[in-house]
């Protein structure tokens, strides 16, 4: 064994730093969470190239005594708590005083600050942990830090930082949180000189999620609010239409502390499952406020867990509280929803189990063998649908041009489909006609098909470009003038970081400059919907789901936006229309839901019709 040692400061802080410093959204984690101890009501908060090489931070709290300005470097320095005991009744983010003297030990820090009572502040920098100049300066009231450099000192870390565009990723997610814990703050986010978050300290949450979110979000939630003897939950939860393939839109926050738990997670959903089918995530923020006696706070700083000593009892307590609120929410439509959600789960359950455990009635059994016999047919190519489908088409919608390229990938593709067998999912329906310019009218086997041709429609252009984007196979129009947009900073640097999904998926986008960039071609299953506001919600999609989520569920968001545009509501269809649109659904992976999960098709038996006659009982 070597000799024992004892570190010197400089590289204990450094070793330190690795705990609560990891990347540039962590210094503005622990600088803006200073901000907010020190009583701000305005936070600014700046960075460049993702925090790798500036991070400002600028409030207009209470400041750091003259005197006081070099100690806030020192290790376990701190005016948040004076002993152990102050612990457990702290309401500061920070108290372990480690957060400065980490941060300087790996950056070039500079930080003035003034208190009320004096004219001029004082301005301190240290490099790598070595004080470089403390001097009095002119300043506002308040204190602004700036970090330069992040790691310069240490390459081994500056390594593992990821692309700008993720760092600044990162920091926004922490500023979002932040800004949903503190209402009662305005905070404004710049990246690279660009204002990407700007809330206006209002005390509404409302408001706040309002500005983060959008008015897509704000139109979509219901607030949620539970009291006891030891515990209160109150915020805000998505109903299905915001809810999404990823947990990115879903936070928790306990004593306004952002934290991770499955538990908590696990409550809000199951209360949501008994309410409704849905096989996404909800949105929600759920602010949990507990007596401190039933948590256990000295966690680690850097991890986002939580103990709770009866974690059973909180999540009866979540579970309840949503519960009553969804309940309540859909008082109206309560008994109504209830009964078609048990009635569609049945009606679905009996059309998936189609074609192969059909009960229909005696009589029909010879059709059955019939309709077994002649249904395993080779799937028509895709042309010949075209082929007899003057009016609308179904396997591409109405395109002004088609470029050359198409007719070629196109016989490629039938080709391929023409190989293929397929079972299809249910019966041949004789088609009886169409309702509202919205249902179409079948049967089969004594049983009555009601299809929403919408739903339906948009379920077969939805596999036809999953599997396209599946074979990358996508097939892309060019538009006559590209559309040209100027994006947000944080939209650009979102847009940046998946511009091979948009590739992927169909989309030949150029570079402007300057966050703009040319839509040149989209996917021709498209058609002509309004490009411009579906890539703007496609990247709204994609922000929201975060940095951590799969090209597949990304595919998939994308994918169901695009179907979504493409559909047009009310057309009225001819019988053949009709007819092809019903063939093309009954060979499809997935016929009877659309892709937002509702049914497709709805059946009715004899035995049901004769039963709401009251023929039978
Ligand atoms: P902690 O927040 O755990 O106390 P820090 O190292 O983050 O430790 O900060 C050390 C001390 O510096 C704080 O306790 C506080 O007194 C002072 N300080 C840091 N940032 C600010 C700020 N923005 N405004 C006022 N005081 C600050
Ligand atoms: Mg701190």
């Amino acid at each position: 064994m070597k000799r024992i040692n004892l570190l010197d400061i400089t590289t204990s802080n450094k070793i330190a730093a690795g705990e609560v410093v990891e990347k540039p959204s962590s210094v503005v984690k622990e600088l803006v969470e200073n901000a907010i101890d020190s009583g701000a009501k305005n936070i600014t908060i700046e960075i460049s190239d993702g925090g790798k090489k500036l991070i400002r931070i600028i409030d207009d709290g209470s400041g750091i005594h003259p005197d006081d300005i070099k100690k806030a470097f020192l290790p376990h320095s701190t005016s948040k708590i004076k002993s152990i005991e102050d612990i457990s009744k702290i309401n500061t983010m920070g108290f372990r005083g480690e957060a400065l003297a980490s941060i300087a030990s790996v950056s070039k820090v500079t930080l003035k600050s003034r208190i009320t009572g004096y004219d001029y502040g004082r301005k301190i920098s240290i490099y790598g942990g070595k004080l470089n100049k403390i001097e009095d300066t002119a300043c506002n009231l308040g204190t602004t830090v700036e970090v330069e450099d992040l790691f310069f000192n240490v390459p081994a870390r500056q390594k593992f930082l990821k692309s700008s565009s993720r760092e600044t990723a990162y920091v926004s997610d922490i500023i979002l949180r932040l800004s949903l814990a503190n209402t009662d703050i305005s905070f404004r986010l710049f990246s690279n000189g660009k204002k990407s978050i700007n809330t206006f300290g209002t005390g509404h949450l409302i408001d706040t999620i309002r500005c983060l979110y959008g008015k897509n979000i704000y139109e979509n939630i219901t607030p949620i609010e539970k009291h006891s003897d030891i515990a209160s939950v109150s915020g805000y939860i998505g109903n299905s239409e915001i809810s999404r393939g990823s947990r990115n839109n879903q936070s928790i926050f306990v004593n306004k502390r952002y934290i991770k738990d499955k538990s908590i997670t696990a409550a809000v959903e199951r209360a949501f499952k008994s309410f409704l089918t849905i096989n996404k995530f909800p949105f929600f923020i759920i602010f949990l406020d507990i007596f401190p006696e039933f948590i256990d706070v000295n966690v680690h700083p850097s991890k986002l867990e939580i103990k709770f000593t009866d974690s059973r009892m909180i999540f009866k307590f979540i579970f309840d509280a949503v519960h009553e609120s969804l309940r309540e929410s859909l008082k109206d439509s309560f008994t109504i929803d209830t009964e078609y959600d048990s009635e569609k789960a049945k009606i679905r359950e009996e059309l998936v189990q189609l074609p192969i455990d059909l009960k229909p009635a005696e009589d029909a059994l010879d059709k059955i063998e019939n309709y077994k016999n002649v249904t395993k047919v080779k799937e028509q190519p895709i042309h010949a649908y075209r082929e007899s489908n003057k009016g609308l088409d179904y396997s591409y919608n109405k395109i002004d041009e088609i470029p050359e390229e198409v007719s070629k990938e196109d016989r490629e593709l039938s080709r391929e489909n023409s190989e293929t067998v397929k079972e299809p999912k249910f019966p041949k329906l004789r088609i009886i006609g169409q309702f509202n310019n919205t249902y179409i009218i079948g049967e089969a086997l004594n049983t009555l098909f009601l299809i929403d041709q919408h739903a339906a429609h948009e379920k077969i252009l939805f596999e036809k470009y999953k599997n396209e984007i599946k074979n990358s196979n996508v097939i892309s129009q060019l538009l006559i003038s590209p559309i040209v947009i100027e994006l947000k900073n944080y939209d650009y640097s979102c847009y940046i970081e998946n511009k091979d999904v948009f590739k992927n998926t169909g989309f030949n986008i150029d570079i402007f400059g300057d966050n703009t960039i040319s839509i040149r071609e989209v996917p021709i299953i498209l058609g002509k919907p309004n490009i411009k506001n579906l890539f703007i919600d496609i990247l709204d999609n994609l922000k929201n789901m975060g940095s951590g989520e799969t090209w597949e569920v990304k595919y998939y968001h994308i994918a169901t936006m695009a179907c979504k545009a493409a559909i047009k509501a009310h057309d009225k269809l001819s019988q053949i229309e009709m007819e092809d649109l019903i063939e093309k659904l009954r060979y499809i992976e997935d016929p009877f839901n659309c892709p937002h999960g509702r049914p497709t098709i709805i059946k009715f038996t004899t035995t049901d019709l004769e039963k709401k006659f009251k023929r039978i009982q």
